[in-house]
């Protein structure tokens, strides 16, 4: 398997994480819902080294190689979840991806939405 993401299918990460759940029996254990609680609490474990640090701060905590490597094995967690979720319910990433994209683009028009962080319902 490749290591970068420029090589790397979606496709074969999620090939990649359903072998390692069956070869460990895990198959039983992965519903949608506990999947999806299992994403919850890696997003958290992701927030947690940024807790209190404001924007800079968060820059400047990736530039230590240790705590770097700490956020990139939680943002693996959160991807690796979303992958099982996805491979538990049939969702072809890709397709969700290119038509929520479509969805965020009606939502956020360039022109509305350029350099304005404003939610639009
Ligand atoms: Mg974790």
């Amino acid at each position: 398997m490749s290591n970068t993401d420029e090589d790397t299918p979606i496709a074969a990460l999620k090939t990649r994480v359903a072998e390692f759940a069956r070869d460990r029996e895990w198959e039983q254990f992965h519903t949608l819902k506990n999947l999806s609680v299992a994403l919850a609490v890696e997003a958290a474990e992701l927030m947690e080294p940024f807790q209190w640090l404001e924007g800079e701060q968060c820059d400047e905590l990736l530039r230590d190689p240790a705590k770097r490597e700490a956020v990139e094995d939680e943002l693996a967690d959160v991807v690796i979840y979303a992958l099982q979720i996805a491979n538990r319910g049939g969702v072809d990433l890709a397709v969700a991806i290119d038509r929520k994209m479509k969805k965020n683009a009606r939502r956020y028009p360039v022109d509305l939405a350029k350099g304005n962080s404003d939610k639009r319902s």
